[in-house]
């Protein structure tokens, strides 16, 4: 089912590793911008009418009104299974736990005595966070989404997630439970393309946001990368990926479940087993023959675990599939290996990790505390995933007094000659000609 590739022996590229060398899902979001763009063009001009054309040409639904009553909020949580409830309040309070240790305090830095820098840390003021709602409903990314901007301080977030046709046209009623029980009473019926467009230009319904963030498939993907600029966005987070990389020692029943685990999202979703043991290899094979064969998604998993995105890959060391995992720089990296703590902290590039035998990545998709909107496509060797610190600018603060200003002017002038912009070093010298007072309020 899942293929191999062997970089054993002589095949182990001493050199560096390619990235084409691995799996890795084909998303062209480029092509899809081209889809995306009048879509985008239309909402900016005619609104939540646009909206509504949308949801009934995307989604198969007719609606009236894009925002969500507040009742049907209420009535969503009142309905929600008592056991899912107290599921999701066990996930937000790992959440707001791990998160709200998370945010960074300002600081100063006494550069020279009456000269400071501080770095301010302050949160957006609106953010529009998209909730997934096509192939599966995601009530935990309103949870992974909400709790940090919540955290870092943001006055005013915003949930869109896509209408559906058998709950009359309104988002999941588990998304919308969540939302009330995480105390968001703004929330949009707006799937896709659409509902990034929404976020950016704004309606009559809804304000605009100054950022947007949360995972999506390419269609949001290619929103975020046309309209990024006029809004920020945490990442174009793709497909979902787990690499694991185990020895001898894992056991291959849990490797197995593990990789179904990230398949079963997506048909487009990478598994990627990073090993030491061809028998652990052979014996996973079996594993996966068995447990997808009595899976619930039984077609998407086969899909995504034969896709050339997936794959076994064999090594002769751990030196060496480190090499490979950083390579890869997976959003979801496994370590089932001796010594997994020690191991994991040698890998650089992952969007998360996750330790030994008793982490596995469903924990961190719902309840480890950690957040699951995490860098996909490699995107894991230069960014992070969703934090407190996504929803957050940090500011520098300059303020020197006179003597300070004095200690370091020729140093500007001089800078300011050498770049040719005598303008910058004139506005130094301004404030000392003639002796000049101390205008200082300190
Ligand atoms: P989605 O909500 O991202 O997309 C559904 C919307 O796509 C629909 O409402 C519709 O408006 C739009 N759409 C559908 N077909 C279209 C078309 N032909 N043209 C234009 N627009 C169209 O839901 P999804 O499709 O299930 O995708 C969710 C993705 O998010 C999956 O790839 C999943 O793996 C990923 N995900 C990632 C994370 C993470 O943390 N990285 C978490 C959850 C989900």
């Amino acid at each position: 089912m899942i293929s191999r590739i062997d970089l054993r022996g002589d095949a182990f590229p001493e050199g560096g590793i390619d990235r084409d060398l691995l799996p890795r899902a084909e998303l062209d979001v480029e092509a899809a911008l081209e889809k995306v763009r009048p879509i985008c063009d239309d909402v900016q001009h005619r609104g939540t009418a646009a909206l509504i054309d949308y949801a009934q040409r995307f989604d198969g639904v007719e609606i009236e009104r894009v925002r969500v009553p507040a009742e049907a909020l209420t009535r969503a949580l009142d309905r929600l299974d008592p056991a899912v409830r107290t599921a999701l309040e066990e996930s937000i309070r790992r959440a707001r736990l791990v998160h709200g240790e998370q945010r960074r305090t300002d600081h100063t830095t006494h550069v020279v005595p009456g000269g400071t820098v501080t770095e301010r840390w302050v949160p957006v003021e609106r953010v529009g966070l998209y909730v997934p709602g096509g192939k599966a409903v995601y009530p935990s990314s309103v949870v992974m989404n909400v709790v940090p901007a919540q955290e870092a301080g943001v006055e005013s977030l915003a949930v869109a997630s896509p209408p559906q046709r058998d709950f009359d046209g309104l988002p999941h009623p588990t998304i919308l439970a969540a939302c009330a029980l995480l105390g968001v009473d703004e929330v949009y019926a707006a799937g896709g393309a659409q509902a990034i467009a929404m976020f950016a230009y704004g309606t009559d319904e809804c304000r605009p946001a100054q950022l947007v963030t949360g995972p999506g498939n390419i269609w949001v993907a290619a929103a975020k990368r046309l309209l990024k600029g006029r809004i920020g966005i945490d990442a174009e987070a793709g497909p979902t990926e787990i690499a694991i990389l185990a020895d001898a020692t894992a056991d291959p029943a849990h490797v197995a479940s593990d990789l179904i685990s990230q398949a079963e999202h997506d048909t487009l979703a990478a598994a990627v087993l990073v090993t030491t043991s061809t028998e652990l290899a052979d014996q996973v094979d079996k594993e996966l023959e068995a447990q997808v064969a009595a899976a619930k998604h039984v077609a998407r998993i086969t899909e995504a675990l034969s896709g050339t995105q997936s794959a076994t890959v064999l090594v002769d060391t751990l030196d060496q599939g480190l090499k490979v995992v950083d390579a890869y720089a997976a959003e979801h990296l496994e370590i089932q290996t001796e010594n997994a703590g020690e191991v994991a902290a040698r890998v650089r590039n992952a969007g998360a990790i996750f330790v030994g035998p008793y982490a596995p990545v469903s924990l961190g998709d719902y309840c480890a505390g950690s957040n699951h909107v995490l860098p996909t496509g490699g995107c894991a060797c230069h960014s992070s995933g969703l934090s407190v610190q996504s929803f957050l600018r940090g500011i520098h603060v300059v303020d020197y007094s006179r003597d300070a200003l004095a200690e370091v002017a020729h140093h500007v002038v001089t800078l300011a000659d050498a770049e040719d912009l005598p303008a910058h070093g004139a506005a130094i010298k301004a404030r000392f000609a003639g002796g000049g007072q101390d205008r200082h309020s300190e």
